[in-house]
């Protein structure tokens, strides 16, 4: 258990869009941020690779004996091919996230918060989606390069999945570790800009995102939400996958949708 009052908090993604929006947050609240991401962050790792995944905890120990927060924002789309995506997007949290949960048990008011997406919504490839939940990472990375794009909306359905079933497991929220989702509609990062130059790019996210507001989200405007769910100010909610989609799960499934 941490001693001292501030918050340690693991951030994945960190050195751009959301991730980095968050890390600048908690930094300026006085919390301590220890940012994952391929390049410019304190723990350079490829969370694309099962190795690194496993060497991560270690390289973390070496920085903190536990953790208050664990933040996964790492993320990457079309047209990153399909098996590097699902790679990253699914088995860099449903393989990471479980590791660094002893580390998350010896933390103050420990949270984890996970970023899926309302693409989660979109057509999927059942396939892919049962490949990942029963761990089949090999599988999955093949059946993800042959379908190609539909790799996203799968790979983040899975994890909303995963989200739910892990939550309720042995060590998560019975011994004080609330892991939750939050699922944004298009937000104005790195990750989207190549789409928003064009009018073809634009006409495809409105189409698949369609909002009641006016504009996309900023990072900016995704920060409260994840920060609460990663701070003791949530006591009581656990796996639940919120969207912060400027009212795009509205739009697409309408009044009853539970
Ligand atoms: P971004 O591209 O700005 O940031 C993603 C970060 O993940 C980058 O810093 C990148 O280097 C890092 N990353 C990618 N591959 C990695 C790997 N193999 N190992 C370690 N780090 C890696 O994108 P963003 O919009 O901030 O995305 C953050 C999360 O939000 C992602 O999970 C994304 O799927 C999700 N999301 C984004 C949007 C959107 O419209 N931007 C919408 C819904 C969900």
């Amino acid at each position: 258990m941490s001693t001292n009052a501030v918050r340690t908090t693991l951030i994945t993604g960190a050195a751009s869009g959301i991730g980095a929006a968050l890390a600048r947050h908690l930094t300026a609240l006085g919390e301590r941020v220890i940012g994952v991401d391929l390049s410019n962050a304190d723990i350079c790792a490829d969370l694309a690779v099962p190795a690194e995944r496993a060497a991560l905890v270690a390289r973390v120990q070496k920085i903190t004996p536990s953790l208050d927060a664990v933040v996964m924002c790492a993320g990457v789309s079309p047209p990153v091919a399909g098996d590097t995506l699902v790679s990253v997007n699914y088995f860099g949290v449903a393989d990471l996230l479980p590791r660094l949960l002893p580390l998350l048990q010896r933390g103050r008011q420990p949270r984890a918060v996970v970023i899926s997406s309302l693409a989660s919504l979109h057509p999927i490839d059942t396939r892919l989606v049962e490949m990942c939940l029963a761990g089949e990472e090999f599988a999955a990375r093949k059946q993800a390069a042959n379908i190609g794009a539909p790799s996203y909306a799968s790979s983040k359905r899975a994890l909303t999945q995963w989200i739910r079933r892990t939550a309720a497991l042995p060590g998560w929220a019975d011994a004080g570790v609330l892991l939750n989702g939050i699922a944004p509609g298009v937000v104005k990062t790195p990750m989207v800009a190549p789409l928003l130059e064009t009018a073809e790019g634009r006409e495809a996210l409105s189409a698949g995102v369609p909002t009641v507001v006016r504009d996309y989200a900023t990072a900016e405007q995704i920060v409260p939400l994840l920060a609460f769910l990663a701070s003791p100010a949530n006591g009581y909610m656990v796996g639940q996958v919120p969207f912060v989609d400027g009212g795009a799960d509205v739009l697409l499934r309408g009044e009853a949708a539970l």
